[in-house]
């Protein structure tokens, strides 16, 4: 089969391969569309602490069942599926609370298995267990369904900050992350979504999604201009879909009083000491939520929303 092998930063070959086999309790899928993450960008560019080459990477899979192992249940060759790589172990405290985003011992399909790119793929059996393997809805293709991974985890962080109905929201970062922020916000009934970026390009494709306000961050007034668009409260939730301390900071000043931020973003290793005021979380009573990775229950949820149109897939495709 062929594949895109990584060997070497900057270095990804196609090549003719060994087809995996079909391990004994999971599946072969047959790759029918992987997602280019910003994440396999970086891997790219700067390499990965968690792959060593050569290897196959590629995480926002979607395929069909190639071939079923001896002992797999609950699979048919044929069925379409979307793979989103997270894979919980299920024995530690965290999942056994069914807090499964915070798993302990998490591994990852093109980490730890390889991954999506590439003509065929064996999922293991521990991700048809406890991972996100799930049939992918009638009707969707597997270009959109490849989609389901990255609104997962934007799923879960807005759960966990209860955004919700009448929210002003201030998105900060108009990325593909900032869009399905805004979508699934605008789902889950906030009224004023303000989409803030550096780049004017970016806030020009984020125009589809409809945010109420786009404001340039360079503009010094931006500030200012949320204060006037919220009444002077500052709003109810801002979610920081960047890797930027400004924006961390800014977020502070930006949430009014009792309200929540997110911090999405992950900060580049090394850089990610951020000087806050904590005065403005202490006074303003604020509440910050980290937030990473999702669990099962959030990937099916992401396919539903986009088999029905309230995350429009097509839109992120290019
Ligand atoms: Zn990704
Ligand atoms: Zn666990």
């Amino acid at each position: 089969m062929r594949a895109l092998v990584y060997h070497a930063i900057q270095d990804f070959r196609i090549e003719e391969i060994e087809k995996p086999a079909c391990p004994p309790e999971g599946l072969l899928l047959k790759v029918k569309a992987c997602g280019l993450c910003g994440g396999d960008v970086r891997t790219y560019f700067g390499g990965h602490k968690s792959v060593t080459p050569p290897w196959i990477i590629g995480h926002e899979i979607a395929g069909i069942v190639e071939e079923v192992g001896d002992q797999t249940k609950g699979f048919h060759k044929g069925d379409r599926l979307a793979v989103a790589p997270v894979v919980y172990c299920g024995k530690c405290p965290f999942c056994l609370q069914g807090k499964y985003y915070l798993c302990q011992n998490v591994k990852e399909i093109a980490q730890h298995w390889p991954g999506g790119f590439a003509e065929f793929m064996a999922i293991p059996e521990e991700a048809l267990k406890l991972g996100n393997v799930n049939v992918i809805p009638e009707g969707l293709s597997f270009e959109e369904a490849a989609i389901s991974e990255p609104p997962s985890s934007c799923l879960n962080a807005q759960d966990r900050a209860q955004v919700g109905m009448g929210d002003s929201v201030v998105i900060i970062g108009a990325g593909p992350v900032g869009c399905f922020h805004c979508e699934i916000a605008r789902i889950r009934g906030a009224l004023k979504i303000v989409m803030v970026d550096l780049l004017n390009e970016r806030l020009k494709l984020a125009e589809r999604f409809s945010p109420d306000l786009l404001l340039e961050s360079s503009d010094s007034g931006y500030l200012k201009k949320i204060n006037d668009e919220t009444q002077g409260l500052g709003a109810d939730v801002v979610i920081v879909a960047c890797s930027s301390t400004k924006a961390q900071q800014d977020a502070l000043e930006i949430a009014r009083n009792g309200g929540r931020v997110i911090f999405f973003g992950g900060l580049p290793p090394g850089k990610s000491s951020s000087s806050l005021d904590a005065n403005l979380l202490h006074y303003k009573n604020l509440q910050i939520f980290g937030a990473y990775s999702f669990s099962p229950q959030h990937h099916r949820l992401s396919l539903k929303l986009i088999s029905k149109r309230k995350i429009d897939a097509k839109k992120y495709i290019t």
